[in-house]
């Protein structure tokens, strides 16, 4: 047993100040105030010195990191997260990829899952294929712009099974509606994401009854089939808005390039805690940045110096939403823990610090400098 004490435990409703934390095996077993929570004299101390002990950041929407994207090389891309707290992360393929080529990724993928860094990788996050080549989805790189056959998507499906919690799509894309019937019908844990979409609301909400409830990237790569010059139609940003249920995920850049602050202030006020996620969308990708965004470190171009993603890890993406909202702690540990997980059906086991859930716990400062790491019972040492 592990009896972690003198934390600054971080739940769902508040923070235990002088908080003890057991552990046996791999799943929380008690929590509580020190002066109410007796150390069993078996168990092993950790002092967290006064630190706050949050639950694992989950970071449902990330592609890579440190040189190493998730679909080449799994368990790399993972230990770079891991050291940043991120004891959960869907290994998110992209639309860039050909259907060998998503066949291919997906099992080097479920091959390294379960040991090592890689146990802390959840399952599949699914950008795309079927995007809208206008927003984000370059033409060039898009291998998925004709007709949406099943003998092209099947066999995926089939490969990545119930592991692909997510699957992003573009719901004005033609014949967008079958792909997602038969996804749902196969695996009916899977939740759909609008992105890389002009989608109206009325196509989005279409698709709810299959279980669309999240927005990919929210306020980024997103356009509005405006009728007339001046005026202002509605995309999927305004769906999002306009749905209390609907999750929006959010870039929570360090300079605000992705999402304005303004804008994230506005998505925070409307949404509401509850209904936000931070995740990283980080990617590994090497054009130069305009010369104006230079001196920006977090943020990630293509070779032709477009946005691409991002360099964040949930750690810094806290960090910065305090910085630009009202946000405190523990609200940026619901947006980076428990909310994705209840977004992806895993929050029966992850997502907050709870009595017999996974003992996946990170430990940070007020400035949120990961300290430690618990994966599963076990610190994480490279
Ligand atoms: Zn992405």
């Amino acid at each position: 047993m592990i009896a972690i004490k003198n934390a600054k435990v971080v739940l769902e409703t508040g923070i235990i100040f002088d908080g003890v934390i057991l552990i046996e095996d791999d799943r929380i077993c008690a929590v509580g105030p020190a002066r109410e929570l007796e150390i069993p004299a078996c168990a092993t101390c950790v002092d967290a010195n006064g630190a706050y002990v949050g639950p694992g950041f989950v970071d449902i929407h990330v592609h890579g990191g440190n040189g190493h994207f998730f679909y080449s090389e799994p368990e790399q891309a993972a230990e770079h997260f891991l050291s940043h707290g991120e004891t959960t992360v869907l290994a998110t393929l992209y639309y860039d990829l050909s259907r060998e080529e998503f066949l291919e990724s997906v099992r080097r993928v479920k091959a390294a899952m379960g040991t090592g860094a890689a146990k802390a990788i959840g399952g599949f996050y699914m950008e795309g294929p079927y995007m809208n080549p206008k927003y984000g989805a370059s033409p060039e790189k898009n291998k998925w712009r004709g007709p949406i056959i099943k003998d092209d998507y099947q066999e995926i499906l089939e490969e990545a099974g119930d592991l692909a919690k997510v699957w992003a799509v573009a719901p004005e894309r033609e014949g967008i509606e079958p792909f997602v019937r038969d996804a749902k019908a196969a695996y009916p844990g899977t939740t759909f994401a609008v992105g890389h979409s002009e989608a109206s609301p009325a196509q989005v909400y279409k698709l709810r009854k299959y279980g669309l409830r999240l927005q990919t990237h929210c306020m980024d790569a997103t356009g509005r089939p405006d009728v007339m010059r001046g005026t202002r139609s509605c995309g999927p940003d305004e769906a999002c808005m306009g749905d209390r249920d609907m999750y929006a995920e959010l870039v929570c850049d360090s300079c605000g390039i992705h999402v304005h602050p303004d804008m994230l202030r506005m998505v925070l006020e409307n949404k509401g805690v509850d209904r936000l996620i931070l995740m990283s969308d980080s990617i590994v990708s090497y054009g130069d940045s305009p010369e104006h965004l230079r001196h920006i470190e977090d943020l990630v171009f293509d070779a032709n110096s477009l946005l691409s993603g991002s360099k964040l890890t949930l750690d810094i993406a806290c960090r910065n939403m305090m910085q630009h909202t009202s946000c405190g702690i523990c609200q940026a540990f619901l947006m980076a823990a428990r909310n994705p997980a209840r977004v992806i059906g895993m929050d029966d086991e992850i997502g907050t610090i709870e009595v017999g859930k996974k003992a996946n716990l990170v430990f940070v400062d007020d400035l949120f400098h990961v300290q430690k790491v618990m994966l599963e019972g076990n610190f994480w040492q490279k």
